[in-house]
């Protein structure tokens, strides 16, 4: 990564560099540890930025590690999209992927530990009853029956537990800890379930699984990571944390630091949401472009600079607060402003006929980028028929309108000026076509008799462009925070995608799918990774020239 990317302090990198500088640690170990329970989306994108450009600019290392306790939601066409998720936006882990179920032979070592020291034991009380035994946050909760069982019934229950001797929800293993502590997770929390299931990594090789806080913290330990970042409501788990690691024979002692989530307006993030849209076929799917998972972001022309500039933008606070979308757009909007070659294409298009054009197909140059020369030019046909916008045409207006107006001139976009001079109409009114005529001395330059000519608008060659479907996307959520209405999948958008089929000029016909374009006056496209094929070609709007979110939230 450039120069130009390097990143601005915040809290966790100030703890990292005073923790360097007393000699805690030589070298900094992080680690992004996703559930293989959904496709990743833009707020892992914040862990990701932070986890692995911490590791970037310490010359560290950022292990990947699937946080995979939970088999039965879990499934490797996830672990797949994370890692290719991971990659494409700009980071490689250190080593091999790592998953927590890689541990599992030294967890249930470190329960052993944990009964011989008396601090575990097997409970047989029912999910209910364990419930109802942990008291509130206003109430103690007391202590189980079968708390103060020997270490010895203790180890052969547990080894019964393991054995696939004991049915689901009947035992599980507990750490002993505290029934009146003032945090809840210190209440006796369980450490093992009893979960008959099959194991994307394991097999069959275990019914017994270990629970998200007993897993977290060994898996940090054993794999010498020296500051474990994860967000807000992690806070309380951290006692959960150091008490294992401190109860445990494991010489690495890992710090848990918490940062604030990203929380986006008019989406939604959690992946049980995200499952649902998915799920109920609300969207086309976990890449469908209005949805902010990486794929989605990916496939709608997002660059993975783009999103790395977001979260260096957003920064990593412990404040909770929700990000406007506009800031996101805007992020993808400089990227591709600076970056993203220049083309035409209509997208609701009506023909204009120039009668005076008889001399066949003309190729004008264009300029790839209007201030970067070094990105070229290409040729764009110009003939007698051309497209232009339904909307840049009317038979009467007034100033302000600056674009083609019946006996006005305008300026089509790198070629000529253009003067209408008649239209034709359908039943309904609809103007089909407009007939004009070029002053063939106004290539590059303005007419010589110094008449001014203020609007420029876009085309394409009739019988050269190639047809293209348009997706035009809007948000996908009517409401700034979907996930806490009732019922969220009533508060989508049903104008959230308009398709429009046009036309886009001959060079984009080996467009790479992904490719931001600005198609001039129109917006930054690029090619759709799935649904476009080389005679059908579909091109998915990434984002307006201009910010539309200011106009619709009224600001
Ligand atoms: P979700 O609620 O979407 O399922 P999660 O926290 O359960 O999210 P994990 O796969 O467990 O998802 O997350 C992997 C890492 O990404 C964790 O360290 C988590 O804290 C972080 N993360 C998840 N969502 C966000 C977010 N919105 N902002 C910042 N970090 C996040
Ligand atoms: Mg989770």
């Amino acid at each position: 990564m450039s120069d130009a990317e390097a990143r601005p302090t915040n809290f966790i990198r100030q703890i990292i560099d005073k923790d360097l500088a007393e000699g805690k640690h030589t070298a900094i170990v992080t680690r992004f540890p996703p559930e293989p329970n959904g496709y990743l989306h833009i707020g892992h994108a914040k862990s990701i930025c932070l986890n692995f450009g911490i590791a970037q600019d310490y010359q560290g290392e950022c292990n990947l590690r699937f946080d995979d306790t939970n088999p039965e939601k879990e499934n490797v066409e996830y672990v797949a999209s994370i890692k290719r998720d991971v990659q494409w936006l700009g980071f490689d882990w250190a080593g091999e992927v790592r998953y927590s179920s890689n541990y599992f032979d030294k967890l249930y070592g470190y329960a052993i530990e944990l009964i011989k020291k008396g601090l575990a034991y097997v409970e047989e009380l029912t999910p209910d009853e364990i419930r109802e035994y942990r008291g509130t946050l206003t109430a103690p909760g007391k202590h189980s029956p079968y708390r103060e069982r020997t270490v010895e019934e203790n180890l052969a229950l547990f080894e019964k537990m393991r054995a696939g001797e004991f049915e689901e929800g009947k035992a599980c293993l507990r750490a002993k800890i505290d029934m009146a502590s003032p945090f809840m997770v210190m209440r006796d929390p369980v450490l093992y379930r009893v979960r008959f299931v099959h194991h994307h990594q394991t097999g069959d090789k275990w019914c017994i699984y270990p629970m998200y806080d007993f897993t977290h913290c060994i898996s940090d330990a054993l794999e010498g990571i020296t500051h474990s970042l994860c967000t807000l409501e992690f806070q309380d788990n951290r006692r959960l944390y150091d008490w294992v690691l401190e109860n445990i024979t494991i010489d690495c002692t890992p710090h848990q630091y918490e940062f604030s989530r990203l929380n986006l307006e008019c989406t939604v993030m959690s992946k049980r949401k995200l499952n649902q849209l998915v799920e109920e076929q609300l969207v086309n799917g976990w890449d469908d472009p209005r949805m902010l998972t990486i794929s989605g972001l990916r496939r709608r022309g997002y660059t993975p600079a783009s999103i790395r500039e977001f979260c260096q933008r957003i920064g990593v606070t412990k404040q909770d607060n929700t990000i406007e979308m506009s800031s996101l757009e805007s992020c993808v909007r400089d990227d591709l402003n600076d970056n993203a070659p220049r083309a035409m294409a209509v997208l609701d298009p009506i023909k204009l006929v120039i009668e005076n054009k008889t001399d066949g197909v003309e190729w004008l140059d264009a300029p790839n980028h209007p201030n970067q020369p070094e990105m070229g030019t290409r040729q764009v046909p110009f003939s007698s028929e051309i497209w232009i916008e339904r909307e840049d045409f009317r038979e009467s207006a007034n100033k302000k309108y600056k674009r083609l107006v019946l006996d006005k001139e305008v300026r089509l976009r790198n070629a000529y000026v253009v003067k209408a001079e008649r239209c034709d109409k359908d039943e309904d009114g609809n103007i089909t076509t407009v007939y004009c005529r070029y002053d063939p001395d106004t290539l590059g330059k303005d007419p010589a008799d110094g008449r001014k000519v203020k609007g420029v608008i876009h085309w394409v060659s009739a019988d050269k462009a190639l047809p293209a479907e348009f997706r035009l996307y809007d948000r996908l959520f009517t409401v700034p925070n979907p996930a806490s209405a009732d019922n969220f999948a009533e508060t989508i958008n049903p104008e959230s995608l308009q398709v429009q089929q046009g036309y886009v000029e001959p060079s984009m016909q080996n467009a790479p799918a992904e490719k931001g374009y600005q198609f001039e006056r129109t917006g930054y496209f690029c090619v759709d990774n799935k649904d476009s094929q080389p005679d059908a070609l579909v091109f998915n709007r990434t984002v307006s020239l201009r910010d539309t979110w200011a106009k619709i939230e009224g600001k």
